[in-house]
């Protein structure tokens, strides 16, 4: 092969794998396809559902999907036009999670930590932005997914499983696989603290809310942090990188407001 011929061929593997940039213009490795993981997504999320004990609190149900709402509105293509669903776990657990495909679980564990919709819509803004990030096809790429949440996944699949329900341990393990459970990257954490300030700040909730939410969660750890804390650290360095994005993204809070984006979603118990 030629010089001109190998460059030439060079140049279109390197435009396969590196063509993708993040929302804050990071170069991404991206092999996966997208619709196949979306599919297992769904698959899970179904599968979280069936094997989960759903809320049936009217309040809290009407207080997380007001705040989903208002964000998923201010999402741009092709997020905007897909139809994100939404459920609300009843658990302890201080945790939430998105999925490719436009999933979100919360926790009723969270609420109590969450004191108003500004801190909650710190935790959706930042789980939805893994999602547009894409940060589970970069771990997929990778190939950063334990091996035993894909056999799980395998299993919720419809691999040779002929049940009728799931077990916990392989829903949570397929969720795993999912990159829900398991902590992201330092670099894919803190993308998802920049972009989710921005969502939330372009819904018209304040973005210095993060600050107290990861605040909270800290103190709510006592000893043992809780589960969403263990994979989302809050450390000074976090904490630091929110007030840094403050110059951003309240003048975003406030043209917010003065377009009359002020959605009333209240903590009401
Ligand atoms: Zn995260």
């Amino acid at each position: 092969m030629n010089l001109a011929k190998l460059l030439t061929t060079l140049i279109v593997l390197l435009g396969m794998v590196a063509c993708s940039t993040s929302p804050t213009g990071r170069p991404q490795l991206i092999t996966k396809s997208d619709a196949e993981l979306e599919a297992q997504a769904a698959a899970t999320f179904n599968a979280y559902r069936s094997t989960l004990p759903l809320s049936t609190d009217r309040d809290k149900i009407d207080f997380v999907a007001c705040v989903a709402q208002a964000i998923v509105t201010e999402l741009n293509p092709p997020y905007s036009d897909i139809e994100w669903e939404l459920a609300i776990f009843e658990d302890k657990q201080v945790n939430a999670f998105a999925m490719p495909g436009g999933k979100i679980g919360v926790y009723t564990g969270i609420l109590e930590i969450t004191e108003n919709e500004h801190q909650l819509a710190a935790v959706i803004g930042h789980e939805i932005a893994h999602v547009t990030a894409r940060h589970v096809n970069e771990r997929a790429s990778r190939g950063t997914l334990t091996s035993i949440g894909i056999e799980a996944l395998a299993v919720i699949m419809g691999g040779g499983y002929t049940g009728g329900a799931y077990t916990a341990s392989q829903v949570l393990s397929a969720g795993a696989a999912l990159g829900m459970e398991l902590p992201m990257g330092r670099g894919q954490e803190s993308e998802a603290d920049v972009v989710g300030l921005e969502y939330m700040a372009k819904a018209g909730f304040d973005p210095r809310a993060a600050v107290d939410l990861w605040q909270n969660m800290s103190q709510a750890g006592g000893k043992k942090p809780p589960e969403h804390l263990s994979t989302h650290p809050a450390s000074e360095t976090r904490i630091e990188n929110l007030i840094s994005q403050w110059q951003k993204t309240l003048p975003i809070y406030n043209e917010a407001l003065a377009d009359g984006k002020n959605p009333q979603c209240k903590k009401t118990w």
